[in-house]
C-alpha cells in the first residue's frame, strides 16, 4: 500500500464532515494535483467525543461513495502505541506509531556500539547533496544519537511487527513519529533516526520528526520563518539521501504535525517540496469542529444561540478545557471576551473572531483556542449538538469545504 506524494489530513471530531472536506480536495485535484485525504483520529480524541475508529472508516467510506472519488484515501489510526492500536486495528490503514515516550530510555552498550560501528563508513565529512555544509560524524555523535534514539526505533518495530501480524504485511501504511517532545530532532538526527528504522525494517512511508517553534492548535505558527525554512529542506534533502542510502521505501515522506492553521509556513513547504519534486504529508488538528461552530453562527437563530451557548460554556471551564492541551495552546484569559460580550454579538461578530482570516479586525485567536478545545462541550451535548449539524448542514459544509479549500491547500500547493 503505497501513498500518494501529496496527503492531506482531514480529521473531524464528530465525523459529520466528510464530504465537505472530500469535496475541497476533489476540488483542488481538479488543478492537476493528485492529493489523497487521510482521515485521521487519535484514540485521545474517540475518548473525549466517544467515538470509535470504525466510525471514521465508516465516514471515509461514505463520502468517497457519495462524491465518486476514485483517489486513493486512507484511515490514520493517528498516535498510537502497543496499548491503544487494538481498537483500530480492522479498520484503519495507515499507522502513526509514536515512540516519543521512548526517546531517551537507555539502550544497551552493546545495541549502542553495534550501531556505531555499523555507520563506519559515514564517518568523516558526509556531505549531504543539496546541503550546504557536510555532516562532521564522529563515534561520539553516533553513540549520542544512537543513546537516545534507538530503544524509540526498537518500539516502533515492535509496533510495526505486531501490525503486520495482524494486518499482513504491506497491507498499511506506516508513519513514525516523533513531534510530541519538547526537543526537536535535528536533521543529523533524522539521517541517523532514518538508518536506525532501515535496519529495523521498518517500511516507514512518512516520518514527522519535532520541528523548532510553536505548532499550537489551530492558530499560526510561532517562531523563526528562516530558520523552520532550513530545517524542513535539510529534512527533505536528510530523507532522499536516506531512502537512496538505506534503502528505504520511495515513497518516504515528511509527516507535518502541524496542529492545523499553520498558514505562514504551507508556501514555505510547498515551495520546498516542489522545488525538490518530493512529497508531503500535513496532519492537522481538527479545526473542521471549529467551522462548524462558525457555520451554526452563520446561520443565526437557533445555530448562533448553540455557538454563543458553547462559548459560554467553554468560558466557564476554561482550565479543565485547556489542561490537556497545555503544550500546545498560548490563551491570553485577559484577551477572551466577556460572555455576556459574546451574547451581544451577531453571528458576523461570532464569525469574524473565530475564523481564521489573519489581519482581519475582528480575528481573536485566544477565543479561537479556547473554543478549539470546547470540542469536548459540544460532545456532552450529544445528539442536540448532532442535530443541530445536520439541520444546518449546508451552511456548515460550505464553510468546512472553503475552509480547506482557500485557506489550506491553496496556501501549501499554490495553484
Ligand atoms: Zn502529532
Amino acid at each position: 500500500m503505497e501513498l500518494a506524494k501529496y496527503t492531506f489530513g482531514v480529521g473531524d471530531r464528530f465525523a459529520h464532515q466528510g464530504k465537505a472536506q472530500l469535496r475541497a480536495i476533489m476540488r483542488a485535484n481538479e488543478s492537476g494535483l493528485d492529493i489523497s485525504p487521510v482521515w485521521n483520529k487519535s484514540n485521545r480524541e474517540h475518548i473525549y467525543v466517544h467515538t470509535y475508529p470504525a466510525d471514521v472508516r465508516r465516514e471515509a467510506d461514505a463520502a468517497v461513495a457519495a462524491l465518486g472519488f476514485t483517489g486513493k484515501y486512507f484511515v490514520d489510526a493517528d498516535h498510537i502505541n502497543l496499548s491503544t492500536v487494538e481498537p483500530f486495528i480492522d479498520t484503519a490503514d495507515f499507522f502513526t506509531l509514536d515512540v516519543a515516550a521512548f526517546i531517551g530510555k537507555p539502550s544497551s552498550d552493546a545495541d549502542v556500539a553495534a550501531f556505531v560501528a555499523s555507520c563506519r563508513e559515514y564517518l568523516g565529512e558526509l556531505a549531504i547533496p543539496g546541503i550546504e555544509k557536510p555532516i562532521q560524524v564522529t563515534p561520539a555523535l553516533l553513540a549520542q544519537v544512537a543513546g537516545k534514539f534507538l530503544a524509540a526505533i526498537r518500539q516502533a518495530a515492535e509496533i510495526h511487527a505486531h501490525l503486520v501480524a495482524r494486518k499482513g504485511e504491506g497491507n498499511f501504511v506506516t508513519e513514525v513519529s516523533m513531534d510530541e517532545v519538547e526537543t526537536p530532532q535535528t536533521p543529523v538526527d533524522m539521517l541517523f533516526i532514518l538508518k536506525m528504522i532501515a535496519d529495523a525494517g521498518i517500511p516507514a512511508q512518512t516520518i514527522a520528526p519535532k520541528f523548532t517553534g510553536r505548532f499550537n492548535k489551530g492558530v499560526d505558527y510561532r517562531g523563526d520563518l528562516r530558520q523552520f525554512a532550513r530545517e524542513f529542506e535539510d529534512d527533505v534533502l536528510v530523507i532522499d539521501f536516506a531512502v537512496r542510502e538505506f534503502g528505504l521505501p520511495e515513497s518516504l515522506k515528511l509527516s507535518v504535525h502541524s496542529g492545523s492553521d499553520k498558514f505562514s509556513l504551507y508556501p514555505i513547504m510547498g515551495d520546498i517540496v516542489k522545488k525538490h519534486g518530493k512529497g508531503l504529508h500535513v496532519k492537522t488538528a481538527g479545526t473542521t469542529w471549529l467551522e462548524e461552530v462558525i457555520g451554526l453562527a452563520q446561520a443565526g437563530g437557533e445555530g448562533l444561540a448553540l455557538a454563543r451557548e458553547i462559548y459560554a460554556s467553554s468560558y466557564g471551564r476554561k482550565d479543565e478545557l485547556c489542561a490537556p492541551y497545555l503544550d500546545v495552546i498560548d490563551i491570553d484569559g485577559a484577551k477572551l471576551p466577556a460572555v455576556e460580550e459574546v451574547e451581544g454579538w451577531s453571528g458576523e461578530s461570532f464569525v469574524n473572531a473565530l475564523r481564521h482570516v489573519p489581519g482581519h479586525p475582528e480575528y481573536n485567536p485566544d477565543f479561537r483556542q479556547l473554543v478549539h478545545v470546547a470540542y469536548k462541550i459540544a460532545a456532552e451535548m450529544g445528539e442536540r449538538y448532532l442535530s443541530m449539524l445536520e439541520r444546518y448542514d449546508e451552511i456548515i459544509g460550505r464553510c468546512v469545504e472553503e475552509n480547506i479549500y482557500e485557506r489550506h491547500l491553496k496556501r501549501l500547493f499554490g495553484w
